[in-house]
């Protein structure tokens, strides 16, 4: 079954893109916690970074990089900012298709 995530990605639901490529589609959070929010994904659906094998190895490292990418791009780089990715119910996932959580824009303590 498909999520939200899907249906951004086929844009069957709108969404403020800030990056796409061949593998990997970035857009700002719907409900940000930070000036800057973006969540970045792979268009191919992984449910939880559990599912994640071998195979995703260089998809999950195009994610960080992408998420780096973005950050200067925002003009967050400097001062910092925080990547997360939340895993099943204890971890806060909500949304099963992985996504970074970009978010930067104001100081995170712990
Ligand atoms: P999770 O808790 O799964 O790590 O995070 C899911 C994130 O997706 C949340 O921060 C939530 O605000 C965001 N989100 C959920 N639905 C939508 C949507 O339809 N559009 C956008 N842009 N973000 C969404």
């Amino acid at each position: 079954m498909g999520t939200i995530f899907d249906k951004i990605i086929s844009r069957e639901i709108a969404a403020d893109i800030v990056y796409e490529d061949d593998l990997l589609l970035a857009f700002k959070d719907i409900a940000p916690k930070a000036p800057v929010h973006y969540l970045i994904i792979p268009k191919q659906p992984i449910a939880t970074l559990n599912d994640a094998n071998p195979e995703h190895q260089a998809l999950l490292g195009q994610m960080m990089l992408t998420a780096a990418k973005l950050a200067k791009e925002a003009g967050v780089a400097e001062g910092g900012y925080r990547v997360q990715m939340n895993c099943n119910p204890d971890g806060g996932q909500v949304v099963y298709h992985i996504h970074l959580h970009l978010m930067g824009g104001r100081a995170f303590s712990a």
